[in-house]
């Protein structure tokens, strides 16, 4: 069987190129994702040197085989780098095996060609050095660790895994033929491995597309999640911890607690310093809350200046222990203002407990809205319990 190798490499050069562009558009739209832009300008690379692969015979020699292998070979350097920077992954043995391998690359090439003449030995070379290339591709994947996207990545991975062995095994092939005169008609192994490049140009688009939008949908799923001004979860998110909770208790036999609070006379505060002011004391609280409750416990702002939590495997008595500590961490705290004087502020806490008569976690935090507000009945500053 014989594939037209001319065909095959405009074919690359056309798919490369439109993949190429298509990836510097993208990177010039999202600036936040790092390294794709390389992998565009690696991809067009790679149709440049298929296109001066493509043109043997019809330009010199020179270009044909040492210009064209080498603006391949650096093309894929330039992808799988781009694709680690893309994914965070520092370069294997820091960056310099590339240049290396392109150096070497261009001496075997440039020997083989003009001092002992030796189609073999040229594309035993490439191939070798190509497929180390490959496998320092999969070492560097293989770093990778997060979750998202982690099936494409596993894909690229196997890819060029499967592409380092296969000019492996096109080298050793290489190795037993007859010598051969025209680098056009190699025979299937550089069809092949034409075939090969085009794989690297469609999985690393792909990879990078399927991990781009991951991110973007984790960012957005974060932010419906998230309040933007304390990064704490809003109301909606609390809501949904809690029926979690409330099945586990009727399940489990277990107990939750939910501490509400407010900031006491919060309204002096803005009238007085200003609105951003405000925002700031308000993303003070939200830290001391989270700097001072377990791991497990859900720490959400309800609305305005006021918040609540939820502490599983609490009751109410424990659920005041930590409600008092926060107040009295919260009192203690002294923020400096624009006049040069530390503001203290106080917070009032309501705090409630599970019982099995609740049928609802509503029940729960109605008593514990109840409980704030008796605390600011009584004076604010404290904590009641109910
Ligand atoms: P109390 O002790 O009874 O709770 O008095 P208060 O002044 O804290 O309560 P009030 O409900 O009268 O005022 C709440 C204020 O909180 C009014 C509102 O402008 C302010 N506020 C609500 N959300 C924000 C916010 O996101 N940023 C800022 N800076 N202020 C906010
Ligand atoms: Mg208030
Ligand atoms: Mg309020």
């Amino acid at each position: 069987m014989q594939l037209d190798l001319r065909t095959l490499c405009f074919n690359l050069m056309v798919f490369s190129t439109i993949f190429g562009v298509g990836m510097i558009l993208y990177a010039k739209k999202h600036k936040s994702f790092v390294g794709i832009r390389v992998i565009g300008w690696g991809q067009l690379l790679l149709g440049l040197g298929a296109l001066l692969l493509a043109l043997r015979h019809l330009i010199n020699d020179f270009t044909s085989i040492m210009v064209a292998n080498l603006v391949i070979y650096i093309a894929v350097i330039l992808i799988y780098r781009g694709l680690l920077r893309f994914l965070d992954i520092p370069l294997p043995f820091k960056g310099y095996l590339g240049p290396l391998l392109t150096v070497l690359l261009a001496g075997f090439l440039y020997y083989y060609k003009f001092h002992v003449p030796n189609i073999n030995i040229r594309i035993v070379a490439f191939s070798t050095l190509f497929s180390v290339l490959c496998f320092i591709a999969v070492f560097g994947l293989s770093k990778y660790t997060k979750e998202c996207g982690r099936t494409a990545i596993r894909i690229v991975a196997f890819m060029f895994f499967a592409v380092g062995i296969f000019h492996v095994f096109g080298a050793l092939w290489t190795i037993f033929q007859a010598q051969l005169q025209d680098f056009m008609k190699a025979g299937l192994f550089s069809s092949l491995s034409v075939i090969a490049a085009e794989f690297i140009v469609i999985l690393t688009t792909y990879a990078t597309i399927w991990i781009a939008t991951e991110t973007l949908q984790s960012a957005l799923s974060e932010m419906a999640r998230t309040d933007s001004l304390t990064q704490l979860y809003n109301r909606r998110t609390f809501e949904e911890y809690c029926a979690v909770e409330i099945s586990r208790a009727g399940r489990n036999n277990s107990i939750f607690t939910i501490i509400m609070c407010d900031l006491d006379h919060f309204k002096h505060i803005n009238d007085q310093y200003g609105h951003p002011f405000g925002d700031e004391v308000l993303k003070i609280f939200a830290q001391i809350l989270r700097n001072n409750v377990r791991k497990q416990d859900v720490v959400a702002r309800f609305g305005g200046e006021e918040f609540v939590i939820l502490l599983p495997d609490t009751d109410s008595e424990q659920g005041l222990t930590v409600a008092e500590h926060l107040r009295e961490t919260t009192l203690s705290t002294r923020v400096p203002t624009e006049d040069g004087s530390d503001l203290s502020f106080s917070v009032s806490f309501g705090v409630a407990h599970y019982s099995r008569s609740d049928n609802e976690w509503k029940a729960v935090l109605s008593r514990a809205d109840k409980a704030l507000y008796a605390a600011k009945k009584q004076g604010r500053n404290r904590t009641v319990c109910m």
